[in-house]
């Protein structure tokens, strides 16, 4: 196949022309080739709760989802979602009306912009961002409008002043993340408060991507945007059992929020996949009631993960910012000599026998994120202690 038809035409349209392939296919694929250890993409590689599991081969046995489900999710995942955002945060959603289950929360990401973005609205997010949010806004027909967080004191940080004057007449949304990926950073009860106070005052919508919610470390806090006060009538939050329970391949995400903004962005989200992860959503509800301490466990395991792997690279030179949430880990190679990631990362594998992503991709600005690079720790022990051995070498 070429890129272009018969009148020279290109194929992909001009909306998605930047994004023609991620990085993470690139990586990945090298990852094959060379042997390497992949802590590019950000993915577990052990499953879930065994009860989980058992739980989705229960319903589709029980025939329980393996038919269209209702548009909105499954009345119990409803219940669960509802549930768990009012035991967790004391914030109440009807499941009837102010819940709607998503094929992931990269679904719940782009039904959000194409329901509530105007061509021509402007859409800030914080970079660097996760990747499917430009992709998002521009199939919306929104422009993208960067406010780049800054590494300051061994944490990247949002620069308060620099997201008010980002916002102009035509600024439609806020695109959120905390905990933020890649960086890690969680933003505090302060930086949120800001942000509250902005949207309010600029009467802006905020769509707040929350999927690493139970992922914090340390004394870090997750607050969910919408408990601040004017937020709840105004925020989308979005969360995902990929990344809460290990389970990425079920893609069950959702979105909780006002009647009116659930209505919106149902009416999006029908035409995109209509329903998704039928049986799955059945084991995901069953998943949110799990106790406390699966949810404490799980935060532990993987703090030591990070902890493994953030002190290995320390090791190997890098400089290490220590995320206070999320699965990965952004360092800085200037130590090491080195000042674009993308070559980095490209050599990597062949030098060191291990995969991670230039944090560059993230970025518009891609000079400013050119000296970062991420790496995942939701890996096996094993496999980051190989990692760390073999990122020694760097060290020479
Ligand atoms: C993984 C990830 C998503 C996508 O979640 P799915 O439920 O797999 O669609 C969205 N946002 C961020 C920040 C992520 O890291």
């Amino acid at each position: 196949m070429t890129s272009t038809s018969g009148s020279g035409r290109p194929l992909l349209n001009r909306r998605l022309a930047e994004f023609g392939t991620t990085i993470f296919a690139e990586m990945s694929a090298l990852a094959v080739t060379t042997g390497a250890i992949n802590l590019g993409q950000g993915f577990p590689d052990t499953d879930g709760p065994e009860s989980v599991r058992e739980a989705a081969v229960r319903a589709l046995r029980d025939g329980r989802g393996n038919q269209y489900p209702p548009g909105p999710g499954v009345p119990e995942l409803r219940t669960a979602i509802s549930g768990h955002q009012l035991d967790r945060y004391g914030l109440t959603y009807d499941p009837a009306l102010e819940v709607l289950v998503t094929a992931g929360a990269t679904e719940a990401i782009a039904a959000s912009l194409l329901a509530l973005v105007e061509p021509g609205d402007e859409v800030i997010a914080l970079e660097p961002y996760y990747d499917s949010y430009a992709a998002s806004i521009a199939m919306a027909g929104g422009t993208r409008v960067p406010v780049t967080l800054r590494p300051s004191d061994g944490r990247f940080r949002l620069d308060l002043d620099e997201l008010r004057d980002a916002v102009t007449p035509r600024t439609r949304l806020i695109l959120l993340n905390t905990p933020h990926n890649p960086t890690g950073t969680v933003l505090t009860r302060a930086e949120l408060t800001e942000i509250a106070r902005l949207a309010v005052e600029r009467d802006l919508l905020v769509v707040t991507d929350e999927v690493y919610e139970h992922l914090v470390f340390d004394d870090a806090e997750h607050i969910p945007l919408a408990s601040f006060p004017g937020m709840r009538e105004r925020t989308v939050s979005i969360g995902s059992a990929g990344k809460t329970f290990s389970f990425t391949g079920w893609k069950v995400g959702w979105l909780t929020s006002t009647p009116e903004l659930v209505a919106a962005v149902r009416s999006a989200k029908q035409y995109l996949t209509y329903v998704a992860s039928g049986p799955f959503q059945y084991a995901v509800a069953e998943a949110l009631a799990l106790p406390g301490s699966f949810f404490d466990d799980f935060r532990a395991e993987l703090r030591a993960k990070r902890d493994l792997l953030s002190e290995g690279l320390t090791a190997a030179g890098f400089d290490v910012y220590r995320p206070a949430g999320t699965y990965f880990v952004t360092t800085d190679i200037r130590p090491l000599g080195e000042s674009d990631g993308f070559a980095f990362c490209r050599a990597l594998p062949e030098r060191a026998g291990v995969v991670a992503i230039p944090n560059a991709v993230f970025y518009d600005h891609r000079e400013a994120g050119a000296p970062f690079v991420r790496f995942a720790f939701c890996k096996r022990t094993s496999v980051l202690k190989e990692a760390v051995v073999r990122l020694k070498s760097l060290a020479g």
